[in-house]
Protein backbone atom coordinates (compact mmCIF):
# COMPACT_ATOMS: atom_id res chain seq x y z
CA UNK A 1 0.00 0.00 0.00
CA UNK A 2 1.37 3.29 -1.09
CA UNK A 3 0.42 5.41 2.11
CA UNK A 4 2.54 8.60 -0.20
CA UNK A 5 2.53 8.83 -3.92
CA UNK A 6 4.31 11.12 -6.12
CA UNK A 7 1.82 13.48 -8.18
CA UNK A 8 2.24 16.68 -10.81
CA UNK A 9 1.07 18.92 -6.88
CA UNK A 10 3.41 17.37 -4.57
CA UNK A 11 3.39 14.55 -2.49
CA UNK A 12 0.10 13.06 -2.27
CA UNK A 13 -1.81 10.79 0.21
CA UNK A 14 -4.21 8.90 -1.44
CA UNK A 15 -6.36 7.39 1.62
CA UNK A 16 -6.18 10.55 3.30
CA UNK A 17 -6.75 12.73 0.31
CA UNK A 18 -4.39 15.27 1.40
CA UNK A 19 -0.86 16.57 0.03
CA UNK A 20 2.17 17.04 2.05
CA UNK A 21 4.23 20.72 1.62
CA UNK A 22 2.85 21.09 -1.88
CA UNK A 23 4.02 23.42 -4.51
CA UNK A 24 0.86 23.82 -6.45
CA UNK A 25 -2.57 25.35 -4.74
CA UNK A 26 -4.47 22.01 -3.20
CA UNK A 27 -7.54 21.88 -1.16
CA UNK A 28 -5.74 20.12 1.81
CA UNK A 29 -1.93 20.48 2.55
CA UNK A 30 0.01 19.52 5.47
CA UNK A 31 3.13 21.41 5.82
CA UNK A 32 6.58 20.00 7.58
CA UNK A 33 7.49 23.42 8.20
CA UNK A 34 7.63 27.00 6.68
CA UNK A 35 10.38 27.59 4.15
CA UNK A 36 9.13 29.02 1.28
CA UNK A 37 9.73 25.99 -1.49
CA UNK A 38 7.48 23.55 1.62
CA UNK A 39 5.08 25.60 2.57
CA UNK A 40 3.46 27.81 -0.50
CA UNK A 41 0.56 30.04 -0.83
CA UNK A 42 -3.09 29.31 -2.42
CA UNK A 43 -4.04 26.28 -0.63
CA UNK A 44 -7.72 26.42 0.82
CA UNK A 45 -6.55 24.79 4.22
CA UNK A 46 -3.28 24.30 5.76
CA UNK A 47 -2.06 21.46 8.84
CA UNK A 48 1.13 22.14 10.21
CA UNK A 49 2.66 21.65 13.85
CA UNK A 50 1.49 24.13 16.58
CA UNK A 51 5.14 25.20 17.11
CA UNK A 52 5.30 26.26 13.04
CA UNK A 53 1.82 28.27 13.33
CA UNK A 54 2.83 31.59 14.15
CA UNK A 55 6.01 31.66 11.56
CA UNK A 56 3.43 30.27 8.42
CA UNK A 57 1.27 33.17 9.86
CA UNK A 58 3.85 35.62 9.33
CA UNK A 59 5.14 33.95 6.13
CA UNK A 60 1.51 33.27 4.61
CA UNK A 61 -0.68 35.72 5.85
CA UNK A 62 -2.49 36.04 8.70
CA UNK A 63 -5.93 34.78 7.28
CA UNK A 64 -4.79 31.29 6.04
CA UNK A 65 -7.00 28.57 6.68
CA UNK A 66 -4.88 26.91 9.26
CA UNK A 67 -5.52 24.00 11.80
CA UNK A 68 -2.52 22.94 14.25
CA UNK A 69 -1.57 19.92 15.82
CA UNK A 70 1.35 19.85 19.05
CA UNK A 71 4.26 17.35 18.18
CA UNK A 72 3.46 13.83 19.30
CA UNK A 73 -0.41 14.45 19.10
CA UNK A 74 -2.43 11.68 17.04
CA UNK A 75 -5.35 13.10 14.54
CA UNK A 76 -7.23 10.72 12.71
CA UNK A 77 -8.78 11.60 8.84
CA UNK A 78 -10.16 9.21 6.96
CA UNK A 79 -8.85 6.13 8.32
CA UNK A 80 -5.08 7.53 8.52
CA UNK A 81 -3.50 8.64 11.87
CA UNK A 82 -1.06 11.68 11.30
CA UNK A 83 0.91 13.10 14.26
CA UNK A 84 3.98 15.54 13.81
CA UNK A 85 7.58 14.97 15.57
CA UNK A 86 10.38 17.66 15.62
CA UNK A 87 12.59 17.48 12.62
CA UNK A 88 15.27 19.83 14.30
CA UNK A 89 15.28 22.19 11.35
CA UNK A 90 14.24 25.55 11.75
CA UNK A 91 11.52 26.66 14.44
CA UNK A 92 8.30 24.32 14.20
CA UNK A 93 9.67 22.34 11.45
CA UNK A 94 8.24 18.41 11.55
CA UNK A 95 8.34 15.26 10.05
CA UNK A 96 4.70 13.49 9.17
CA UNK A 97 4.34 10.30 10.50
CA UNK A 98 1.02 8.69 8.41
CA UNK A 99 -0.41 5.45 9.81
CA UNK A 100 -2.92 3.31 7.93
CA UNK A 101 -3.91 -0.47 8.50
CA UNK A 102 -0.64 -1.01 10.35
CA UNK A 103 1.80 0.59 7.47
CA UNK A 104 3.97 3.79 9.10
CA UNK A 105 5.18 6.12 6.68
CA UNK A 106 7.40 9.17 7.59
CA UNK A 107 7.92 12.48 5.83
CA UNK A 108 11.18 13.89 6.56
CA UNK A 109 10.86 17.66 4.90
CA UNK A 110 13.80 18.71 6.40
CA UNK A 111 15.88 17.91 9.04
CA UNK A 112 19.01 18.74 11.13
CA UNK A 113 20.50 16.37 13.28
CA UNK A 114 22.52 18.56 15.94
CA UNK A 115 20.01 19.99 18.33
CA UNK A 116 20.74 23.47 18.07
CA UNK A 117 18.67 25.43 20.74
CA UNK A 118 16.29 27.79 18.71
CA UNK A 119 14.03 24.67 17.82
CA UNK A 120 12.54 21.37 19.42
CA UNK A 121 15.82 18.39 18.93
CA UNK A 122 15.18 15.75 15.69
CA UNK A 123 13.62 13.00 16.92
CA UNK A 124 13.20 9.41 14.73
CA UNK A 125 10.47 7.85 14.32
CA UNK A 126 10.23 3.84 13.89
CA UNK A 127 8.72 3.11 10.54
CA UNK A 128 8.59 1.17 7.31
CA UNK A 129 9.13 3.50 4.76
CA UNK A 130 10.88 7.07 5.21
CA UNK A 131 10.37 9.92 2.96
CA UNK A 132 14.15 11.68 3.26
CA UNK A 133 15.77 14.73 2.19
CA UNK A 134 19.28 14.68 0.71
CA UNK A 135 20.21 18.46 0.17
CA UNK A 136 23.48 17.47 1.34
CA UNK A 137 23.52 13.62 0.20
CA UNK A 138 27.25 13.36 -0.44
CA UNK A 139 30.34 11.94 1.18
CA UNK A 140 31.98 15.35 1.09
CA UNK A 141 29.62 16.69 3.75
CA UNK A 142 30.33 16.10 7.16
CA UNK A 143 29.87 19.11 9.10
CA UNK A 144 31.84 20.51 11.98
CA UNK A 145 30.34 21.00 15.39
CA UNK A 146 28.49 24.05 15.66
CA UNK A 147 30.91 25.28 18.59
CA UNK A 148 33.94 25.59 16.49
CA UNK A 149 31.61 27.21 13.74
CA UNK A 150 30.42 29.78 16.39
CA UNK A 151 33.97 30.58 17.58
CA UNK A 152 35.35 31.20 13.98
CA UNK A 153 32.57 33.47 13.03
CA UNK A 154 33.37 35.29 16.78
CA UNK A 155 36.98 35.45 15.95
CA UNK A 156 36.21 37.19 12.54
CA UNK A 157 33.87 39.44 14.16
CA UNK A 158 36.29 40.60 16.80
CA UNK A 159 39.33 40.98 14.94
CA UNK A 160 37.13 43.71 12.24
CA UNK A 161 36.23 45.06 15.44
CA UNK A 162 39.43 45.74 15.99
CA UNK A 163 40.24 47.09 12.59
CA UNK A 164 37.11 49.15 13.21
CA UNK A 165 35.04 47.44 10.18
CA UNK A 166 31.38 46.69 10.29
CA UNK A 167 31.09 42.77 9.59
CA UNK A 168 28.07 41.81 7.32
CA UNK A 169 26.89 38.04 7.58
CA UNK A 170 24.68 37.01 5.07
CA UNK A 171 22.65 34.20 5.95
CA UNK A 172 19.04 32.72 5.08
CA UNK A 173 16.60 34.64 6.82
CA UNK A 174 14.31 32.81 8.49
CA UNK A 175 15.91 29.68 11.25
CA UNK A 176 19.74 30.21 9.89
CA UNK A 177 19.83 33.66 11.55
CA UNK A 178 18.30 33.01 14.48
CA UNK A 179 20.72 30.05 14.61
CA UNK A 180 23.45 32.02 14.36
CA UNK A 181 22.32 34.92 16.34
CA UNK A 182 21.44 32.31 19.28
CA UNK A 183 25.14 30.87 19.24
CA UNK A 184 27.50 34.30 18.99
CA UNK A 185 28.84 35.84 21.74
CA UNK A 186 26.80 39.10 21.88
CA UNK A 187 29.31 40.57 23.70
CA UNK A 188 31.58 41.63 21.52
CA UNK A 189 29.24 44.27 19.60
CA UNK A 190 26.36 45.58 18.94
CA UNK A 191 24.22 43.26 16.41
CA UNK A 192 22.06 44.69 13.62
CA UNK A 193 19.93 43.09 11.23
CA UNK A 194 18.05 43.57 7.51
CA UNK A 195 14.29 43.72 8.01
CA UNK A 196 13.61 40.36 6.20
CA UNK A 197 15.63 39.02 9.43
CA UNK A 198 14.24 41.22 12.37
CA UNK A 199 10.27 40.28 11.99
CA UNK A 200 11.45 36.52 12.36
CA UNK A 201 13.46 37.49 15.77
CA UNK A 202 10.22 38.75 17.17
CA UNK A 203 8.46 35.71 16.47
CA UNK A 204 11.13 33.01 17.92
CA UNK A 205 11.39 35.43 20.99
CA UNK A 206 7.95 35.03 21.31
CA UNK A 207 8.59 30.82 21.25
CA UNK A 208 10.51 31.64 24.13
CA UNK A 209 13.88 31.16 22.06
CA UNK A 210 16.51 32.76 23.59
CA UNK A 211 18.31 35.73 21.54
CA UNK A 212 20.32 38.51 21.97
CA UNK A 213 18.79 42.23 21.73
CA UNK A 214 19.25 43.32 17.94
CA UNK A 215 17.96 46.78 16.26
CA UNK A 216 17.02 46.83 12.69
CA UNK A 217 19.81 48.02 10.65
CA UNK A 218 17.68 50.87 8.64
CA UNK A 219 17.70 52.62 11.94
CA UNK A 220 21.27 53.65 12.45
CA UNK A 221 22.64 56.34 10.78
CA UNK A 222 25.42 56.02 7.95
CA UNK A 223 28.74 56.78 9.63
CA UNK A 224 27.44 56.21 13.03
CA UNK A 225 30.73 54.82 15.16
CA UNK A 226 28.74 51.51 16.39
CA UNK A 227 29.00 50.03 12.88
CA UNK A 228 32.27 49.97 13.31
CA UNK A 229 31.95 47.22 15.69
CA UNK A 230 28.93 45.95 15.07
CA UNK A 231 27.90 42.45 13.51
CA UNK A 232 25.19 42.73 10.86
CA UNK A 233 22.79 39.61 9.87
CA UNK A 234 21.26 40.48 6.66
CA UNK A 235 19.87 37.98 3.33
CA UNK A 236 21.82 37.04 0.43
CA UNK A 237 20.06 39.09 -1.44
CA UNK A 238 20.82 42.28 0.37
CA UNK A 239 24.49 41.62 -0.60
CA UNK A 240 25.43 44.58 -3.29
CA UNK A 241 22.24 46.30 -2.93
CA UNK A 242 22.56 49.74 -2.11
CA UNK A 243 21.19 49.12 1.55
CA UNK A 244 24.56 48.04 2.22
CA UNK A 245 26.46 51.50 1.35
CA UNK A 246 25.51 52.48 4.76
CA UNK A 247 28.14 50.35 6.31
CA UNK A 248 31.21 51.88 5.05
CA UNK A 249 34.37 49.86 4.62
CA UNK A 250 33.34 46.23 5.87
CA UNK A 251 34.08 42.70 5.60
CA UNK A 252 31.52 40.03 4.78
CA UNK A 253 30.99 36.61 5.10
CA UNK A 254 28.31 33.71 3.59
CA UNK A 255 27.01 31.31 6.33
CA UNK A 256 25.35 28.01 4.31
CA UNK A 257 26.14 24.58 3.78
CA UNK A 258 27.75 25.53 0.54
CA UNK A 259 30.49 27.06 1.75
CA UNK A 260 32.11 23.55 2.06
CA UNK A 261 32.82 24.03 -1.55
CA UNK A 262 35.35 26.33 -3.05
CA UNK A 263 33.03 27.20 -5.88
CA UNK A 264 30.08 29.15 -4.55
CA UNK A 265 32.34 30.42 -1.97
CA UNK A 266 34.26 32.53 -4.89
CA UNK A 267 30.79 32.50 -6.92
CA UNK A 268 29.50 34.53 -4.07
CA UNK A 269 32.25 36.97 -3.82
CA UNK A 270 32.96 37.30 0.19
CA UNK A 271 35.83 37.12 2.43
CA UNK A 272 35.10 34.40 4.58
CA UNK A 273 32.38 31.56 3.65
CA UNK A 274 31.15 29.93 7.40
CA UNK A 275 30.32 26.11 7.05
CA UNK A 276 26.42 26.06 8.72
CA UNK A 277 24.29 24.34 7.78
CA UNK A 278 20.77 23.80 8.81
CA UNK A 279 20.48 19.97 7.10
CA UNK A 280 22.05 16.47 8.03
CA UNK A 281 25.33 16.04 6.77
CA UNK A 282 25.74 12.38 4.68
CA UNK A 283 26.78 10.80 8.00
CA UNK A 284 23.59 12.54 9.50
CA UNK A 285 21.39 11.16 6.95
CA UNK A 286 22.80 7.88 7.23
CA UNK A 287 22.07 7.75 10.69
CA UNK A 288 18.65 9.14 10.25
CA UNK A 289 17.43 6.69 7.95
CA UNK A 290 19.45 3.72 10.25
CA UNK A 291 17.10 4.98 13.35
CA UNK A 292 13.79 4.89 11.65
CA UNK A 293 14.77 0.79 11.07
CA UNK A 294 12.61 1.18 7.36
CA UNK A 295 13.05 -1.24 4.79
CA UNK A 296 12.40 1.00 2.21
CA UNK A 297 13.71 5.01 1.49
CA UNK A 298 12.34 7.53 -1.07
CA UNK A 299 14.86 10.21 -1.49
CA UNK A 300 13.72 13.85 -2.32
CA UNK A 301 15.41 16.93 -3.49
CA UNK A 302 19.17 16.96 -3.29
CA UNK A 303 21.82 14.61 -4.35
CA UNK A 304 19.02 11.71 -5.20
CA UNK A 305 20.99 9.54 -7.15
CA UNK A 306 23.82 8.89 -4.74
CA UNK A 307 21.83 8.51 -1.76
CA UNK A 308 19.37 6.12 -3.73
CA UNK A 309 22.73 4.10 -4.75
CA UNK A 310 24.57 3.71 -1.76
CA UNK A 311 21.21 2.92 0.28
CA UNK A 312 20.77 -0.18 -2.17
CA UNK A 313 24.36 -1.33 -1.57
CA UNK A 314 23.17 -1.45 2.04
CA UNK A 315 20.21 -3.87 1.03
CA UNK A 316 17.52 -1.00 1.76
CA UNK A 317 15.01 -0.87 -1.19
CA UNK A 318 15.88 2.67 -2.32
CA UNK A 319 13.88 4.75 -4.44
CA UNK A 320 14.48 8.67 -5.98
CA UNK A 321 11.11 10.84 -5.73
CA UNK A 322 11.15 13.93 -7.59
CA UNK A 323 9.95 16.77 -5.95
CA UNK A 324 10.06 20.73 -6.46
CA UNK A 325 11.29 21.10 -3.44
CA UNK A 326 14.15 23.93 -3.74
CA UNK A 327 17.01 24.39 -1.62
CA UNK A 328 17.07 26.65 1.43
CA UNK A 329 20.74 27.65 1.86
CA UNK A 330 21.51 29.24 -1.36
CA UNK A 331 18.75 32.01 -0.71
CA UNK A 332 17.98 32.38 -4.13
CA UNK A 333 15.20 35.05 -4.47
CA UNK A 334 12.50 32.52 -5.59
CA UNK A 335 13.04 30.30 -2.29
CA UNK A 336 13.77 33.10 0.14
CA UNK A 337 10.71 35.22 0.20
CA UNK A 338 12.62 38.31 1.35
CA UNK A 339 9.87 40.79 2.73
CA UNK A 340 10.95 44.53 2.47
ZN1 LIG B 1 13.83 23.98 4.87
ZN1 LIG C 1 13.68 21.49 1.67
Amino acid sequence: MELVIARPEGLYCPVGDFYIDPWRPVERSVITHAHGDHARTGNRHYLASSASAAILRARLGPDINLQTLPYGQRLPHHGVTLSFHPAGHVLGSAQIRLEHGGEVWVASGDYKIEADGTCAPFEPVRCHTFITESTFGLPIYRWQPQAKVFADINRWWQANARAGKASVLFCYAFGKAQRILHGIDPSLGPILCHGAVEPLNRVYREAGVDLPPTRYAADVQKNDPLLRQALIIAPPQAGGSSWMRRFGDYSDGFASGWMRLRGPRRRRGVDRGFVLSDHADWPGLLWAIGQTGAERVKVTHGAVGTLVRHLREQGLDAQAFSTEYGDDEDGSPAIAQVQP
